[in-house]
């Protein structure tokens, strides 16, 4: 018979719980600080749980190196996460994207079918609302003080998750946990989070939506490029084509610029001609309305202002040269960096405890024995889509087989 305690009851320690659980001489102690288990997992995906993507694959991960996420996701990929949730009663749909959602559109499914199954575990023990305070080496095991008790086990899986989502459970806890047992770790970033900018374009666009190519450059260096959805706010920009570059805006330091192609599918020449045709087309039409048709209304009226022309102008009146700026800010819509909002808007962690600390086929510790990690807590931080759940769901699954 042996004793684990495993800290943080999230997407990552709850699989943990349940695959050390299918050894019956095993006996484990799931301990969560919040009131309840799973909370985060209630707010993925916008509470529809985006809980894995058909292309996960370590290029898909960054933080410590691929290999490291590799065996993990060779032991439990996409095709076994998903059918053990099918044999635990989850029906998934996948969306073109590769990424899967629960058939019924709702998080709590997901929950749901974890926490039945752990409550039909008699080996686990969930205790919520006790958090873990310290776990130290004993003389033979390790042990973990809770807010209300000592107990001494054979393993420990730390699977705290990281600070991203600080309202749903995002905390620093299993840092400290693994430093206080001699691990280190990077620094840490908010990622897959919106960004802020200089602030009067994006005001002005508030609530606008386009697709567009991003790109992000220190001075000359082009640091990250994606397309897709970007949407205006109050302090900059956000959306899934955020998101996705927004790892490379918080490792990135100052003085950042991101410049948005509304118009990726047409070289700067055939906007030009497209522009020329209208002004000679329409030429009572005011400036204000040249790019009517061919982006968002108020996104056209305020790449005209950005280029300093009057809205009110005919368009007969407008030079060769005006319509050559207007075709270069579609292509060219530059916006200063300040950075990306904090942890608490965050959807994941970038940096984290030193991969190279575990071994990566176990997810077992290479400086305290008995002791493992998985989730988020480790510096591995997915792409927007499913991956960083998958990552959870892989690394628990592995860390709770204890190196069996
Ligand atoms: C708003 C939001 C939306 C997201 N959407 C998606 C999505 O759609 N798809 C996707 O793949 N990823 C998504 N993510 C990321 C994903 O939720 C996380 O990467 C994943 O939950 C990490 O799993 P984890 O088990 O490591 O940590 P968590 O799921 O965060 O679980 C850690 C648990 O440990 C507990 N804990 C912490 N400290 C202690 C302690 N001292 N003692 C006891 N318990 C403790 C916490 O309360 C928490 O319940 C989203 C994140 C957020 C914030």
């Amino acid at each position: 018979m042996s004793t684990i305690a495993i800290i943080g009851a999230g997407a990552s320690g709850m699989m943990a719980a349940l695959t050390a659980a299918e050894d019956p001489g095993s006996r484990v102690l799931l301990f969560e600080r919040q009131n309840r288990a799973g909370r985060k997992l209630l707010s993925t995906g916008n509470g529809r749980c985006n809980l894995t993507n058909l292309h996960a694959a370590p290029e898909h991960y960054h933080g410590g190196t691929a290999d490291f996420v590799r065996p993990a996701l060779a032991a439990f990929g996409v095709e076994e996460t998903l059918a053990w949730f099918r044999e635990h009663g989850l029906l998934t749909v996948a969306e073109p994207s590769g990424r899967v959602y629960p058939l019924s559109d709702s998080a709590n499914s997901v929950l749901d079918v974890l926490r039945f199954a752990i409550a039909e575990k008699e080996n686990i023990r969930l205790r919520p609302a006790e958090p873990v305070l310290e776990i130290r080496q004993a003389e033979t095991g390790l042990q973990v003080d809770t807010e209300f008790a000592r107990v001494t086990v054979d393993f420990v899986i730390v699977a705290c998750g990281g600070m991203a989502g600080a309202k749903v459970g995002g905390v620093k806890d299993g840092y400290e946990l693994l430093q206080g047992l001699g691990h280190s770790r990077t620094a840490l970033h908010p990622a897959l989070v919106q960004l802020t900018t200089e602030t009067d374009w994006p005001r002005a666009l508030k609530g606008v939506r386009a697709d567009a190519r991003l790109t992000v450059t220190a001075g000359r260096t082009r640091l990250a490029q994606t397309e897709g959805e970007v949407q205006f706010t109050e302090k900059g920009v956000s959306g899934p084509a955020v998101f996705d570059i927004s790892r490379a805006v918080s490792t990135g330091g100052e003085g950042l610029t991101l410049t948005l192609d509304f118009l990726r599918d047409y070289a700067i020449r055939e906007v030009y001609d497209l522009l020329c045709a209208r002004r000679k087309a329409a030429p009572h039409l005011p400036a204000g309305d040249l790019l009517t048709g061919m982006l968002h209304n108020r996104l056209g009226k305020t790449v005209i202002r950005y280029v300093n022309q009057k809205a009110d102008v005919p368009l007969a009146e407008l030079p060769d040269d005006a319509l050559k700026a207007v075709a270069r800010a579609c292509k060219d819509f530059v916006l200063p960096v300040r950075g990306t909002e904090g942890f608490d808007s965050a959807q994941v962690t970038a940096g984290g405890i030193r991969c190279a600390e575990f071994d990566p086929a176990t997810l077992e510790s290479r400086i305290a024995p008995g002791l493992f990690a998985c989730g988020e807590v480790l510096d591995v931080d997915g792409d927007c889509g499913g991956f960083n759940l998958q990552w959870a769901w892989s690394s628990g699954r592995l860390a709770g087989r204890i190196g069996k």
